[in-house]
């Protein structure tokens, strides 16, 4: 492991992002709006072919592209076609470098795309653009004095909530490690890959080392990582598809070929008695709504202590009251649609199903996959049957004195991502930090958005394999195990 001075890799910078109340920017947005989105379909070295699909956007259900997906034919062609990245590796960092300023340019249509597709609010695609690029520029400098040799083939399988800044990570180290990628972009954004992987390519990434399949999992998922060329499957989704995967890498296993997953969450909070409460509310909000909660990271079980917790909910209530819940276009909108009709009827089935626990709904607009935020109040965190994949916040409240078997509870569930705490007594600040085993902790703000080169991002136990991504033990293991550091 590197030193934890080494976490703030002083040779890297983040991207400086976009301001929304710029007027310039705005109109620029504006403009993006109007332009049809480019189709998506296999970017790959040999012609391909598969079935054409439209590409629908949640919040209006209409029709805003099409996507071919990659046949069997295709990807098995794509694997005979890639080839590693041999140039050396200043290059391979200089055109990650450029890339990054291609996605920066193109801001306005990579808005337009998570906005259209993914039903991203324009804060959040602003963290998102800015997440991806500082991917490219963190990753560049972490191995552009490297030596090292790439693994071979790689595949990466990312997800819907962060479809272009996972997406973009992880391919990024596996490029910047000089392997061949083959990026399997989640079925429901795969216009915004298409958009990413065509800027790799024009910074001068050669098509050999990235194609881009989009597809289902049984078919394009399936296929690659089962297949014994493909040297590493970097993934990040739920923790039942990570399962699926590494059964399907046992087929061809050989010792040492790394599955990279990050996986599911059932994140919590505690609040103690001592804790400010407009800044708690403030943070637990975010936590919990911000992008509608599709977040892995996002804060699930909240714990109150009892003495204050009356006071902190009816605080929280009356701040989801004044959350904007609708067009994620409107600058003003603070949560946007889930996903997709799925993702909705699984939600609306949950908190039906809990109807006599809840405590609270915000508002629900008319139509798209809109979910109002709702708080549902549980005995703890061991209540949770499942991670539920949207803007629910469950509720608990303990007793003073009983701060230990919340901690005992949270770390039974298995899960160990993101875990959040509000005191203002250092001591316990150190006490349960050192107590909790999850993999991002948060003291006294929320606890999600964690930024590439600061806060390395990932979990523990069920909700992943290591290393963190954005931080300096993810690109080591991207490279051939001779020499290499395998360290987590
Ligand atoms: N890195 C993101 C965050 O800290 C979460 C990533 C995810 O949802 O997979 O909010």
């Amino acid at each position: 492991l590197k030193a934890p001075e080494a976490l703030f890799a002083p040779h890297h910078r983040n991207s400086r992002g976009w301001d929304l109340s710029d007027a310039g920017v705005l109109d620029h947005i504006e403009a993006a709006r109007r332009v049809p989105l480019p189709p998506a379909g296999p970017l790959t070295v040999a012609e391909p072919s598969g079935t054409t699909r439209p590409v629908v956007n949640p919040a209006t259900g209409e029709v805003i592209g099409e996507v071919t997906e990659a046949d069997e034919a295709t990807v098995a062609r794509a694997l005979d076609e890639a080839r590693t990245w041999d140039a050396p590796a200043s290059e391979r960092a200089a055109t990650l470098r450029r890339a990054a300023d291609l996605y920066e340019g193109n801001f306005g249509p990579i808005f337009a795309t998570l906005a259209r597709e993914a039903g991203k609010t324009l804060p959040d695609a602003v963290g998102e653009l800015r997440e991806a690029v500082d991917f490219l520029l963190y990753y560049a400098a972490e191995g552009e004095n490297d030596t090292r040799s790439p693994r071979g083939i790689f595949a990466a399988i990312s997800p819907w909530n962060f479809p272009l800044a996972i997406f973009t990570g992880q391919i990024a180290a596996a490029l910047m490690a000089g392997n061949a990628v083959l990026a399997k972009p989640a079925e429901q954004a795969p216009l915004i890959a298409a958009m990413a992987v065509r800027l790799l390519h024009q910074a001068g990434v050669p098509r050999s080392a990235l194609q881009l399949l989009p597809g289902d999992g049984a078919t394009v998922g399936a296929a690659i990582t089962a297949d014994p060329r493909v040297k590493g499957v970097v993934f990040t989704g739920s923790t039942d598809t990570a399962q699926v995967i590494a059964r399907s890498m046992a087929q061809h296993l050989e010792p040492g070929t790394p599955l990279i997953a990050e996986t599911g969450g059932l994140n919590a909070m505690i609040a103690d008695s001592t804790a400010l409460p407009e800044q708690a509310v403030r943070d637990i909000v975010a936590s919990a709504f911000q992008s509608a909660g599709q977040r892995c990271s996002a804060l699930r079980c909240l714990y109150l202590q009892e003495d204050s917790a009356p006071h902190v909910i009816e605080m929280i209530k009356g701040a989801m009251d004044q959350l904007t819940v609708g067009d994620p276009w409107h600058v003003s909108t603070d949560v946007g649609p889930v996903i997709d009709r799925d993702a909705q009827a699984d939600i609306a089935g949950y908190i039906q199903a809990n109807g006599n626990a809840v405590l609270h709904r915000g508002a629900q607009p008319e139509g798209g996959t809109f979910v109002a935020p709702t708080l549902i109040r549980v005995g703890g965190i061991g209540d949770l049957e499942r991670e539920v994949f949207g803007p629910v916040l469950h509720v608990a409240t303990f007793p003073a004195g009983k701060l230990d078997e919340v901690v005992r509870d949270v770390n039974a569930r298995g899960f160990g991502l993101t875990f959040g705490l509000h005191t203002r007594i250092d001591g316990r600040v150190q006490e349960i930090s050192e107590a909790v085993r999850v993999g991002n902790i948060y003291v006294n703000r929320n606890q999600i958005g964690a930024v590439v080169g600061s806060q390395p991002f990932g979990g523990e136990g069920l909700s992943g394999t290591g290393p963190k991504a954005g931080g300096p033990n993810y690109l080591p293991r991207f490279y051939a195990p001779e020499g290499a550091d395998l360290a987590e």
